[in-house]
């Protein structure tokens, strides 16, 4: 077994992974960690959860340490882009915590906050700058920065940014970045657009490649329980008193969902906290604190909302809602089972997820366990058998009489192949624009870096991935779903804004 000792990290970093309990690297960190001592460029295909913050992290302040210098005013040395305001943090901690007692400046800016603060921060000079890129331009438009003295660059989450319409600022970012450069890239899929970036920006890269979803999805225990609609709110405390599980993400379609559900569970005694683009930079902070630290073991979150939340020990995942998405619930469930831990995933289908469970299984090429909890309205196995058999046949209706539709808004599974879609279709489903929802969120006197995603259309309509023809919205569910709970439309705009990473197919 490898281990950190023998990648060619410094004493002082050795120290902090030990204090931090991590013994052994991930595959990312062993592969990747050797080349970029020597300065390579890299590509590094993997997605939040492999440890791939680490497989960065360490050797650049590796090198930072080794080539001390004070940073000019106005300048970092290391930039890292990430999409969302959320990993930004995540990250810029990361890099707080793996410098120890390392004497460097590490700065995270993204829009929705005021401008000051940063201005000022930027103006003594930043060893490290994390940044989602709406804001980082307009520093540099304001030319509060100034990144020809950048001596690595990392782009994490490539292929969201590309999704989320980032791909022109990318590339207005690098061109101010000197030639001569460390460059790092990280992406869970490679789209043609990143080859593309990879094939510009990087220089001789070398390519390491970890595939988490399928080891992941492994070592977590998942179940499905079919249950009315009206019901799940009873059901998830049911399962609450039952499991008492230590840490549970609770997945909603909707913010006002969300908000529900908070509010159901609080009537039944149960705290939790919710997290979603309606609440201020300062809640969603606040949430995320109190569910990081134990004191709110349950959290509430949209898949938006929840992208990039990097909280340690989650014991369960509870959709709520499913996916509409495929892909969004496997990247849903990676959230618990991380580093080595094992973890629980309950979801929760009513008669009109039917279609979406069917198109996860597809994906996942896996048959989820259903249990059968005729406590809180739970149907019965044979319900399920019966009703896949006559969804089978391309048969009539099902699910009380509304015939489920999928992302394309076609009947999913109704017979002649319908449920199922090409690679090509799939990748083409809505994507983009999450900012528009998110980022405006909680943002008082809304950032530029609202309405430049805002306006922006999805990227890379070569590889079917432009927008959605008629609008960002999934026909179909998202409208059954806002007619049946009452969310209104900024609701169906987070549901057309939702983005997904695209999960590797086992065996293919
Ligand atoms: P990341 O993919 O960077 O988001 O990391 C996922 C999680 O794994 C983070 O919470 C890290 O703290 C943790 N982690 C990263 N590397 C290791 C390691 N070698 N051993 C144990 N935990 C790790």
């Amino acid at each position: 077994m490898t281990d950190f000792a023998t990648l060619g990290l410094s004493p002082t970093l050795l120290q902090v992974l030990a204090a931090e309990g991590y013994t052994t690297p991930t595959p990312i960190q062993a592969q990747a960690i050797p080349h970029l001592l020597t300065g390579r460029d890299l590509l590094g295909i993997a997605q939040t959860g492999t440890g791939k913050t680490a497989a960065f992290a360490l050797p650049i302040l590796q090198r930072l340490a080794a080539n001390p210098r004070k940073p000019s005013r106005g300048t970092c040395r290391v930039l890292v882009l990430s999409p969302t305001r959320e990993l930004a943090s995540q990250i810029a901690e990361s890099f707080r915590t793996y410098a120890g007692t390392m004497p460097l400046g590490v700065a995270v800016i993204f829009g929705g906050v005021g401008y000051k603060p940063q201005t000022d921060r930027l103006a003594r000079g930043v060893d490290v700058l994390v940044a989602t890129p709406g804001r980082l331009i307009d520093h540099l438009d304001q030319r509060t920065l100034d990144l020809s003295k950048t001596e690595v660059l990392v782009l994490d989450e490539a292929d969201r940014m590309l999704d989320m319409g980032f791909i022109r600022d990318i590339r207005k970012i690098t061109a101010k970045l000197p030639k001569e450069r460390h460059s790092l890239f990280f992406s869970a899929t490679m789209p043609s657009e990143v080859s593309g970036l990879v094939a510009d920006l990087l220089h001789d890269p070398v390519r390491v490649e970890v595939t988490p979803v399928s080891t992941t999805a492994e070592r977590i225990a998942q179940r499905v329980i079919f249950v009315e609609t009206g019901r799940k709110r009873a059901l998830l405390g049911d399962i609450i008193r039952e499991e008492k599980p230590a840490r549970t993400l609770v997945f909603t379609r909707t913010k006002h969902g969300a908000d529900k559900v908070v509010k159901s569970l609080e009537q039944e005694g149960i705290a939790s906290v919710a997290i979603h683009g309606n609440k201020s930079q300062n809640q969603r902070e606040k949430a995320l604190e109190s569910f990081r630290s134990g004191q709110a073991p349950i959290l509430i979150a949209t898949d938006i909302a929840a992208r990039g939340i990097d909280v340690d020990g989650i014991t369960h995942v509870i959709n709520f809602d499913l996916p509409n998405i495929p892909e969004s619930y496997v990247h849903r469930i990676g959230r618990t089972a991380r580093a080595g831990a094992e973890g629980v995933a309950i979801s929760f289908c009513d008669a009109e997820e039917r279609a979406f469970l069917r198109d996860i299984e597809k994906l996942t090429r896996q048959q989820i366990p259903a249990t059968d909890r005729r406590i809180a309205g739970g149907e019965s196995l044979e319900t399920r058998e019966a009703t896949e058999t006559n969804g089978r046949r391309g048969g009539g209706q099902r699910g009380g009489g509304r015939p489920p539709r999928g992302r394309s808004g076609q009947r999913a599974g109704g017979g002649g192949g319908g449920g199922l879609r090409s690679d090509q279709q799939q990748r083409g489903a809505p994507r983009a624009d999450k900012p528009r929802d998110e980022r405006s969120a909680g943002a008082p006197g809304r950032p530029r870096d609202d309405r430049r995603g805002g306006a922006k259309p999805a990227a890379g309509a070569g590889e079917g991935r432009g927008p959605r023809k008629g609008g960002q919205q999934p026909r179909g569910r998202s409208d059954d779903h806002r007619s049946r709970d009452g969310a209104g439309a900024s609701a169906s705009a987070e549901i057309g804004g939702m983005s997904f990473l695209q999960a590797p197919r086992r065996g293919g």
